[in-house]
């Protein structure tokens, strides 16, 4: 199970994976001093990790089986409770040779440490109570962060942004539950420790503050559809080209046989700083269904319809047919549509189109333009991320969603005077998936799904 043994002493590289001027081994347990200590040869005298009481960083020297000599290292300690993990924790930075910290590693190993699994450091810290689970998942953010927008999102989580809001609207519920709870003690006593029309202002204020938590939440979820850019226009105009050259890769089928893309495909790019998935939507949907199998001209419809951004392609060295000509006619400024005029080195036969994008695949010219205007549309048509990381929006909308539908059902128990002890089940439920959002009450299978997804070291 992925919280036995927490007091294990665990290890792992937490330095990123590769050759670097630094790398980092952390140590956190009980055991993690004694460990450290055995290796660590201490420049001072006052350098005895054992003794210290207070965090500080020692400088010194590494002794390790089978290697010539002693290296150079700063050992970080943090003795008492206030490491990440509320555990005695020890940080070795040395050089970062991966053969030196995986022997690093395996030494500390034989003096009674073992390997981390994925995510222990932050699962350990947020059972210790210093992060919730919204700031677990952020701490996953930040790492995960395809651009300064998600980050950003991240940080505000980590910072304890929806964790915060989350937990007063607890604390609120619970202040609530304990009046009813009181009330329903000392029924016979007719004692009323909260008015009627108060519960109800109560749980009509809860209830807007959850429905504007699910609205973020969802608000959130678009924000991955709407980074959709997706490619389309007639077989053979050059999309294939297009998307290998934005995607810096070769994935797509390039072919003269109009139609050879037969299925969609998709990249993630990132684009002067705003992330986006681009999709080759292969032309499909302007063939003749039986040319085709239905699936992939539906897939590739669906695509388009997924998509905040059409990149519309034209081919620059043949003139328009007519399904192009009636889509340029059809086409308006409400569109999110950018054209794109294809193999523009090749001779021209097209008709000039006032702000489309002169590109060619071939010569990389228009690139550039081609990116600032891609950057520039999604940034305009971007919701912002407000402060939610994208695995929590999906993780928690549910549990939002069934927490309001409490909250309602609550108010209106309330408004019908229904008995307390109605209202107060309702309350239950709410306060229950509100826990599961910020992790006051959690399954060992839902911090496995969240914590499974970190890297080690972590
Ligand atoms: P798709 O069917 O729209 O995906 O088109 P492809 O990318 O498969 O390209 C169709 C044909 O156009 C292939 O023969 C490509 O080599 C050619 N082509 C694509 N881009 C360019 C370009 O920038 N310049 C020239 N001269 N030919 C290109």
């Amino acid at each position: 199970m992925f919280t036995d043994h927490p007091d294990d002493t665990i290890a792992a590289i937490a330095s990123a994976p590769g050759g670097a001027a630094r790398g980092i081994v952390r140590v956190s347990g009980p055991r993690a001093i004694d460990c450290v200590a055995s290796l660590l040869e201490a420049e001072t005298p006052s350098g005895d990790l054992r003794q210290a009481s207070s965090p500080r960083v020692v400088p010194g020297r590494l002794q390790l089986t089978n290697f010539a000599s002693t290296l150079p290292c700063d050992v970080y300690i943090w003795p008492g409770v206030r490491s990440y993990t509320r555990q005695p924790t020890v940080e070795i930075h040395t050089l970062g040779s991966p053969p030196l910290l995986s022997a690093t590693l395996g030494e500390l190993c034989g003096q009674g440490a073992r390997l981390a699994k994925p995510g222990e450091f932050t699962l350990r810290a947020f059972l210790a109570g210093r992060l919730d689970l919204t700031q677990a998942e952020a701490v996953l953010g930040v790492i995960d962060a395809a651009d300064r927008r998600e980050l950003d999102a991240a940080l505000v989580q980590l910072a304890g942004g929806l964790g915060g809001a989350l937990n007063a609207l607890r604390d609120r519920l619970l202040d609530l539950l304990a009046h009813l709870e009181a009330g329903l003690d000392f029924v016979e006593e007719d004692i009323e420790f909260i008015n009627s029309s108060r519960l109800q202002a109560e749980l009509d204020e809860s209830q807007a503050i959850v429905a504007g938590l699910a609205e973020r939440m969802a608000r959130r979820g678009e924000a991955l559809d709407s980074a959709r850019v997706a490619l389309v226009g007639w077989p053979n105009v050059g999309k294939s080209s297009l998307f290998n050259a934005l995607a810096g890769d070769d994935r797509a089928i390039v072919s003269p046989q109009p139609g050879a893309t037969r299925d969609y495909l998709r990249a993630k790019i990132s684009l002067n700083g705003v992330a986006c998935e681009l999709i080759d939507t292969a032309g499909v949907e302007t063939l003749p269904a039986d040319e085709i199998g239905d699936a992939a001209q539906q897939a590739s419809g669906e695509q388009r319809e997924r998509a905040r951004l059409e990149l519309f392609c034209l081919d620059g060295s043949r003139p328009l047919n007519a399904w192009e000509e009636a889509r340029l006619s059809q086409s308006t400024a409400a569109d999110r549509t950018l054209f794109v005029v294809t193999k523009a080195d090749a001779p021209r036969r097209l008709v000039e189109l006032p702000g489309a994008i002169e590109t060619s695949s071939a010569t990389g010219q228009g690139f550039d333009a081609l990116r600032a205007r891609i950057r520039d549309a999604l940034d305009e048509t971007l919701p912002s991320d407000d402060g939610i990381v994208l695995s929590t929006s999906i993780r928690c909308r549910e549990s939002l969603r069934l927490a309001a539908e409490s909250l309602g059902r609550a108010e209106e128990l309330a408004r019908l005077a229904a008995g307390e002890e109605l209202v107060a089940a309702e309350l239950r439920v709410a306060l229950d998936q509100l826990g599961q959002v910020v992790g006051a009450v959690y399954t060992e299978d839902v911090l496995d799904r969240i914590f499974s997804r970190f890297c080690i070291g972590k």
